[in-house]
């Protein structure tokens, strides 16, 4: 089976104006690079070929994530990397938000994507009563405080926004060796307790697979490029169905899975219709 390298060789820059890669089982695996990551990067780089991180990783700014990333020898600069996280800058023009306060539970990276997009943000849970909406951040904190809170602020206002970062259920962890359980879960779980008091709360997710991340991305790319980008001429590279196949075919980008992540073979011949790649390859 080919990789995506060799396809791009022989006929990426004909097809496409520009390529999104995942990271984690895409580009990098506990911190280290797959094999190809490097050489497609450092290529892309020198040929100037307009290429973008697209990550569903909120906690680490892009200070964070492209120092992690060159820690673990992949040659990744921070202008390269677009997280769910730089999305609140649309969410927060899409909402007219006049500087109301919100409630953050967990991480979103230093310097923080709430601050960067001009976001006025508590992470007291004490000061809840005072807020006009929740953001789910990820990382390490103190759950049942923060979530006992949240559950308790939806019951007085349940038509308040809840907004998550990061959809995703887990991942693996950055602090053991075994998977972590996401902010998307998080969410879930408050929304179900919820659910159980009487009270439907519908999240905001804004990460990939759902499309304000892709909107995003789009008026990035067109900025970056200086013209207007047709969906199908972007490549959207990864090792997730349910994310980055599901959310490059929902948005008509052209869909490249690469089995060096979550996806066996098997699992991508399984697919259901909304998260079949349009490409397969073995590995970036
Ligand atoms: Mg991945």
């Amino acid at each position: 089976m080919e990789t995506f390298t060799q396809y791009f060789c022989r006929c990426g820059k004909e097809k496409f104006d520009a390529v999104l890669f995942d990271i984690d089982g895409t580009l990098s695996s506990g911190g280290r690079p797959l094999p190809g990551a490097k050489e497609i990067l450092t290529m892309l780089e020198k040929e100037k070929f307009p290429y973008v991180l697209l990550t569903n990783d909120s906690c680490n700014s892009h200070e964070e994530k492209a120092a992690i990333l060159q820690r673990g020898d992949i040659p990744v600069f921070k202008e390269r990397i677009y997280s769910c996280g730089d999305v609140l800058k649309l969410w927060k023009k899409d909402t007219n938000y006049q500087g109301e306060l919100l409630f953050q539970c967990g991480k979103l990276g230093t310097p923080s994507y709430a601050d960067l997009s001009g976001l006025r943000v508590t992470t007291n849970p004490a000061e809840l009563p005072l807020c006009h909406g929740v953001i789910f951040g990820e990382g390490s904190y103190d759950w049942q405080p923060a979530l006992e809170g949240i559950f308790n602020f939806f019951l007085a206002r349940p038509d308040a926004p809840m907004v998550v970062v990061n959809p995703d259920s887990y991942w693996p962890s950055c602090t053991h060796s075994g998977m972590g359980i996401g902010s998307g879960a998080q969410a879930r779980f408050v929304c179900a307790v919820l659910k159980d008091a009487g009270i439907i709360v519908e999240p905001l997710y804004i990460g990939k697979p759902y499309p304000f991340i892709y909107r995003g991305i789009m008026a990035e790319l067109e900025t970056l490029l200086g013209k207007k980008v047709l969906p199908e001429r972007i490549a959207m590279v990864g090792d997730s169905l349910a994310s980055d196949i599901k959310g490059a075919n929902a948005n008509g980008l052209c869909s490249c899975l690469v089995l060096s992540g979550i996806t066996t073979p098997e699992l991508a011949e399984k697919a259901a219709a909304e998260s079949k790649p349009q490409m397969i390859f073995s590995a970036v």
